[in-house]
C-alpha cells in the first residue's frame, strides 16, 4: 500500500492547477513565534489585542512598538526549505498560486512571484490620511512615522483583525481555490477567517485537499489527506 506521502506527491506530480495556503506555521520553522504560543506573546499582550483599528486609534505608540518587535524578529529570519519547495511547485506547475495569511515577506525572500500576501506585508506601510502605500524596512521604526507626501499618521500595511480583506486578493484567491486540482493547506490553524474557509471553498468545487501540520485543526475532518508534521521537514520530501 502507498504511504499518504506518496499518494500526496504522486496526486502533486498529476496536477495542473495547484493552489497553496500557508499560515504562521511554515514560519515557525524558521524562528518566527506564531500567535497562538506562549513565545508569540509580547509584553503580556495578546495578538487579538494589538492588531486591530481600535488598538491602534487607542494608542498608535504601542502598535507600533508592537511591530517594532515583529519587524526586529523577523528581520533576522531567513526562509527555509519549506518556503524553497512552494517555489519549485510554482516553477513546474502550470497553474499555480500561493495564498499566504504571513506578513513576513519570507515567501517572497524565497522567490515566490505567483502569490496574495492576503493579510498585509510587515515591511509596508500606509498612510492612515492619504492611503499611499510604501516600502519601510526601517527596524526600529522611528515613532510615530509620518507620510512623506501629506504627513499623515503612518501605520503598518496589514489586514488586521475586524477589517476585510483587499478585493482584488480575495477575488484572485478564490478564483485558485476553485480553480486548483490539489489544495496544500500548511501550517495554519484554520481558526482565522476567512482564510479559515478556503479549505472548504476548494473542497466544495472538486479539489484534492492536504493538511500539512503537526497538531489537528478545525480543518483535518473535511480534507482528504492529511500528513502530520513540520513542514520544513515534509515539504521538501514531496517534489
Ligand atoms: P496560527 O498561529 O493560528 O497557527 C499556526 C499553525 O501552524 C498551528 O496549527 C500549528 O499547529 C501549525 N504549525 C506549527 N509549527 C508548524 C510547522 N513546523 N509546520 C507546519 N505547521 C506548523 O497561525 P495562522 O493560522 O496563520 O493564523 C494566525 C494569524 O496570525 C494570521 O492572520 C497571520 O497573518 C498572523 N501571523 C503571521 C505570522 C507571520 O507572518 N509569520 C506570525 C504569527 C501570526
Ligand atoms: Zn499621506
Amino acid at each position: 500500500m502507498k504511504s499518504d506521502l506518496a499518494i500526496l506527491k504522486s496526486t502533486l506530480d498529476a496536477a495542473g492547477a495547484v493552489t497553496v495556503l500557508t499560515g504562521a506555521g511554515i514560519s515557525s520553522d524558521s524562528g518566527v513565534p506564531t500567535f497562538r504560543g506562549t513565545d508569540g506573546l509580547w509584553r503580556n499582550f495578546r495578538a487579538e489585542d494589538l492588531a486591530t483599528p481600535q488598538a491602534f486609534s487607542r494608542d498608535p505608540r504601542l502598535v507600533w512598538e508592537w511591530y517594532n518587535w515583529r519587524r526586529e524578529l523577523i528581520a533576522s529570519k531567513q526562509p527555509n526549505p519549506a518556503h524553497h519547495a512552494i517555489v519549485e511547485l510554482e516553477r513546474r506547475t502550470g497553474r499555480f498560486w500561493l495564498i499566504t495569511q504571513n506578513v513576513d515577506g519570507l515567501h517572497r525572500s524565497a522567490g515566490s512571484e505567483k502569490l496574495s500576501e492576503i493579510h498585509g506585508n510587515i515591511w509596508m506601510v500606509r498612510c492612515t490620511a492619504c492611503g499611499r502605500i510604501e516600502e519601510n524596512r526601517d527596524v526600529p521604526i522611528p515613532f510615530l512615522p509620518s507620510c512623506r507626501q501629506c504627513g499623515g499618521l503612518l501605520r503598518p500595511h496589514i489586514i488586521w483583525f475586524g477589517e476585510s480583506l483587499g478585493h482584488e486578493d480575495l477575488m484572485r484567491s478564490t478564483a485558485a481555490l476553485k480553480q486548483c486540482d490539489v489544495l496544500l493547506v500548511i501550517g495554519t490553524s484554520g481558526v482565522v477567517y476567512p482564510a479559515a474557509g478556503f479549505a472548504a471553498v476548494a473542497k466544495e468545487a472538486g479539489a484534492f485537499v492536504a493538511e500539512i501540520n503537526p497538531e489537528p485543526t478545525p480543518q483535518s475532518e473535511l480534507v482528504d489527506l492529511v500528513l502530520r508534521g513540520r513542514a520544513k521537514e515534509i515539504m521538501p520530501l514531496l517534489l
